[in-house]
């Protein structure tokens, strides 16, 4: 067995070693640029996530804005949060989607119009930083043009961040993306009969 001296060596060797790498990706790492992020995956974490990255922006006193393509049940803490201020544009789809749609058409129109802002934001160079949450779910239930979108997305002034969440991102959001996060359920409280809880979900 090591002696704890040994262990102290080896430790230490590993930490220089491990540091000299990142290091040199640091210094690899010279390009400035505006990010496309997508969160995706079944597991928590893709809203809020993007909302903290809005938080810490807003923080810096950089210029957000939001685009929400879902209309839950239950008011959000993150829009309490931030609809009225200064540095943060605030939308939600108005009507239409919800979970429990049943009305296709009603739903596209509503999608179209949401898009419709999130498309001028996307093109605004005042804007710094934009989080379009549940934009994935308008693809894969064929509410918006997936090309039109990609075309938007990809043709955005050079340095705005967009932060998109939503579960199954398509391989073309992904491909166009510049950092993509899949969160993985490992369990969730909903699942042993636990309500939604204020600030954890909402
Ligand atoms: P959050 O907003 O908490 O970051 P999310 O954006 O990753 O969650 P969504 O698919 O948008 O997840 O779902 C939003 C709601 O569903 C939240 O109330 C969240 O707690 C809940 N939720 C997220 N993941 C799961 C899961 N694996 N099972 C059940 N409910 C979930
Ligand atoms: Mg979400």
């Amino acid at each position: 067995m090591a002696t704890s001296e040994e262990r102290k060596v080896r430790h230490k060797k590993a930490m220089q070693r491990k540091k000299e790498h990142i290091d040199n990706k640091i210094e690899k790492a010279t390009i400035d640029k505006g990010l496309i992020v997508v969160l995706t995956g079944n597991g928590k974490g893709k809203s809020s996530s993007a909302f903290g990255m809005l938080a810490r922006s807003v923080g810096h006193g950089l210029h957000c804005a939001v685009v929400q393509f879902i209309k839950g049940v239950w008011e959000t803490g993150e829009h309490l949060m931030f609809q009225d201020h200064p540095l943060v544009e605030f939308h939600v789809m108005a009507t239409g989607f919800t979970w429990d749609t049943q009305d296709r058409d009603k739903d596209i129109a509503a999608a179209e119009a949401t898009w419709k802002e999130a498309a001028r934001l996307l093109q605004d160079e005042s804007i710094d930083v934009i989080v379009l949450d549940e934009l994935t779910y308008m693809l894969t239930y064929g509410y918006l043009d997936k090309q039109s979108v990609l075309d938007t997305l990809t043709s955005r002034p050079e340095m705005q961040h967009v932060i998109i969440t939503g579960r199954n991102a398509s391989p073309e959001l992904i491909e166009i993306a510049d950092t993509v996060a899949e969160l993985e359920s490992v369990k969730h409280a909903f699942d042993s009969g636990v309500k939604v809880q204020k600030g954890i979900d909402y």
